[in-house]
């Protein structure tokens, strides 16, 4: 579908510039990048199949009284256990308030008090009230808003939405456009869309597993496209579960925001035991990684596992985390007066593209932003709010360096019809997808074994085998590199866990770099290890 108000006489015939993907680093990006043309590609109408629209926490930004880029870095390093690129981190926190100030200037209406100052709040792991939010967990929302207005009042940007973009063209060296397939990639043809610079911005890989909180759309076809295009792939195998979704039987899962914890809601299980101060002194303010697989053992036990917000939050529920009250009362739970039933459930990618400080990829014309990428700033596991701070900062960075090297826009036909070649599918509702999570959930999930990934990795390897459509190639192949890079890590750090090696070792205190061609190697190599 092509928004007709999105498309300006004015750009007939310039592609210098495709954006793919149109959540927070893919619309900052353009915007960045105005008045220079461009185009944004987007699986679904922008706002919609982002996970970006879904944040509720908000953003981290060292900008209370007291805190200090220092601070942040510091938080930041000690959640990334031991594989944080503290260069690119510090770039990163030292960046963000000016960014907050950009996201001010496009109207996103952050909480302030009755001064007009920013309300900064504290999360998980942070040292400092360091989170701007609005209106307790609407910051996604509100953001994307005001991003969508901006983008909507830019003349130099086009939206073409409901575009699933299938690959990246190569040239050589260079990424010189993509192909994608329209109608939500429904459509028996594909346009191409040649172009100077392609800004890959396509999100997460949440929807490769059987539960996540993330849209459908966030299934890892951006790190498989990039792969297969030759780039270098990091820290595949660092995925990061969120300990609160909601557990009714959702998919995606909603999610109760680590606000609620950071406000003081406790976990018990179902005997009313509070069980996370028996495994981590700072109880559910633990890393990530710790209260989730704290979760997953109750769980797993049969005892279920519970958000207790009756004391902490109370009747100030409705107000203060709208979102997670309407999730609530939707399945029958009042979270004023009952606990939330709770599990683990995929939330972010800390592996993706590899990328330098200027969003550059190891292909040349190819740029990458947000949670696509692996930019070494959340190393092993994330501290929360810093990924919509990774996008904006990064996606800002790009538009700087593009506008640096490119200077000139370049004339090309699109929208090129690339003929028809592999039927659409859609990739929600087929078996093979289906099989794909469930089997990522049980052997690459919350705890992995060698047995596990052994499995994991010949199940593949069977669905490729069947399987020969591009974008299930695409996915497939991101299936593929988190399970041999999961495989490879003979040990446990921040968002990977090995129930057969639970122990940091310091010889795998470093970060994972893959190419394709490497990840098929070992995979062929595993898949002829004999099973125990
Ligand atoms: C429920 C939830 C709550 C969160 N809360 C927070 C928070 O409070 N703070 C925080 O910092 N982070 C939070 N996160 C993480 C954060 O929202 C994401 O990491 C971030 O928004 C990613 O932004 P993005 O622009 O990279 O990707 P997205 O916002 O996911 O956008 C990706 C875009 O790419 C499109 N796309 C995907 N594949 C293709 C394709 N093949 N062709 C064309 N288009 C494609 C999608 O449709 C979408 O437009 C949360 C995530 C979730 C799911």
């Amino acid at each position: 579908m092509l928004t007709d108000h999105f498309r300006p006489q004015s750009f007939n015939g310039i592609d210098d510039i495709v954006i793919v993907g149109g959540g927070l680093a893919g619309l900052f990006c353009a915007l960045k990048l105005s008045p220079r043309p461009v185009t944004i590609l987007a699986a679904a109408p922008i706002g919609h199949g982002a996970s970006s629209a879904w944040a509720q926490g908000g953003i981290a930004a060292a900008m209370s009284t007291g805190d200090t880029v220092e601070k942040h870095v510091a938080d930041t390093v000690a959640a990334g256990a031991g594989i944080v690129d503290e260069k690119m981190t510090r770039m990163m926190v030292a960046e963000g308030p000016a960014r907050i100030h950009d996201l001010l200037e496009y109207g996103v209406p952050f909480d302030r008090d009755l001064e007009g100052k920013l309300i900064l709040s504290r999360e998980a792991a942070h040292s400092e009230r360091r989170i701007v939010r609005v209106k307790g967990d609407m910051a996604g929302k509100a953001i994307m808003e005001a991003l969508i207005a901006a983008v909507r009042n830019t003349p130099s940007i086009r939206v073409i939405e409901g575009y699933v973009v299938e690959e990246l063209v190569r040239e050589g060296r260079f990424i010189s456009g993509v192909v994608a397939r329209p109608d939500a990639g429904q459509s028996k043809t594909r346009v191409s869309f040649p172009a100077r610079a392609v800004v890959l911005c396509s999100g997460g890989v949440g929807h490769l597993y059987a539960v996540t909180t993330n849209p459908w759309e966030a299934c890892g076809q951006g790190v498989g496209m990039a792969a297969r295009a030759g780039a270098i792939i990091a820290d595949p195998e660092f995925v990061q579960f969120h300990p609160t979704a909601i557990n009714i039987g959702k998919d995606p899962a909603p999610l109760a925001t680590e606000a609620l914890r950071g406000d003081g809601a406790i976990l018990v299980n179902s005997k009313g035991r509070r069980f996370m101060l028996d495994i981590h002194p700072d109880g559910e303010l633990a890393p990530r990684d710790v209260v989730s697989r704290g979760v997953f053992d109750e769980v797993k036990a049969g005892r279920g596992a519970f958000l207790d917000c009756t004391k902490a939050v109370g009747k100030h529920f409705p107000d203060m985390f709208p979102t997670v009250y309407a999730s609530c009362m939707a399945a029958g739970i009042d979270p004023v007066t009952q606990p939330i039933p709770v599990a683990p459930a995929v939330h972010y990618h800390m592996g993706g593209v590899l990328t330098d400080g200027e969003g550059r990829t190891s292909i040349d014309g190819l740029w990458a932003a947000g949670e696509v990428t692996s930019t070494g700033v959340h190393g092993a596991n994330r501290l929360a709010s810093n990924s919509l701070l990774e996008a904006v900062v990064f996606a800002a960075r790009i538009a700087e360096n593009i506008k640096g090297t490119l200077p000139a826009p370049k004339l090309t036909e699109w929208g090129d019809n690339a003929g028809e070649n592999d039927d659409p599918v859609t990739v929600e509702d087929s078996p093979p997808f289906k099989r794909l999570r469930g089997l990522m959930s049980e052997c690459v999930g919350v705890v992995r074994t060698r047995e596990s990934l052994l499995h994991a990795i010949r199940e593949i390897a069977e669905l490729e085998r069947v399987n020969t459509r591009l974008r299930f190639a695409n996915i497939i192949t991101t299936a593929k590199l988190i399970a041999v890079a999961a495989l490879q890590r003979a040990e446990s750090r921040g968002g990977h866990f090995r129930a057969d090696c639970p122990a940091e070792r310091p010889e795998w205190q470093r970060r994972t770099y893959l190419t394709l061609a490497q990840a098929e190697r070992l995979a062929a190599e595993a898949a002829e290890t004999e099973p125990a």
